[in-house]
């Protein structure tokens, strides 16, 4: 005669060898002790946060947070200055149809009218005015 008054697990029951508790089979953990009752198959899922890449967000915060603490990552900085201004440069070249010397001029016209902007402002103010001269 069994002294335990446990009752033995019912069919869709299964006894955790870790800890000795009933589980439900469809379980892939024990609820009791937490230990996996079936080999998991990936244990890569609960790894994987820590390595996954950071969002486009994530990344975005702490440039900004850098920015806020004065310490901007140049390099970051200065690559995406030069990828809105290859993006600026060929919508230009586009609306000019194809011809650089022609948005090399509009470029140098817009540092005629503000001396002090960056290629990167005057090719958006020229972006600018050639829609309003072009609508
Ligand atoms: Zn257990």
């Amino acid at each position: 005669m069994p002294t335990s008054l446990t009752p033995p697990p019912r069919d869709d029951e299964t006894e955790c060898g870790n800890c000795g508790a009933y589980v439900y089979q469809g379980l892939m953990k024990c609820p009791n002790c937490g230990v996996y009752l079936v080999d998991p198959v990936d244990p890569e899922p609960e790894e994987r946060p820590r390595v996954r890449p950071k969002s486009k967000l994530s990344l975005a915060i702490e440039a900004a947070m850098r920015k806020i603490r004065g310490e901007p990552h140049i390099a970051e900085e200065l690559f995406t200055g030069a990828m809105r201004e290859a993006v600026l440069f060929d919508d230009l070249l586009r609306k000019v149809g194809g011809d650089r010397s022609a948005v090399e001029r509009l470029i140098e016209y817009e540092r005629g009218q503000n001396p002090n902007a960056t290629r990167l402002t005057c090719l958006q103010n020229a972006v600018r005015r050639w829609e309003q001269e072009n609508r």
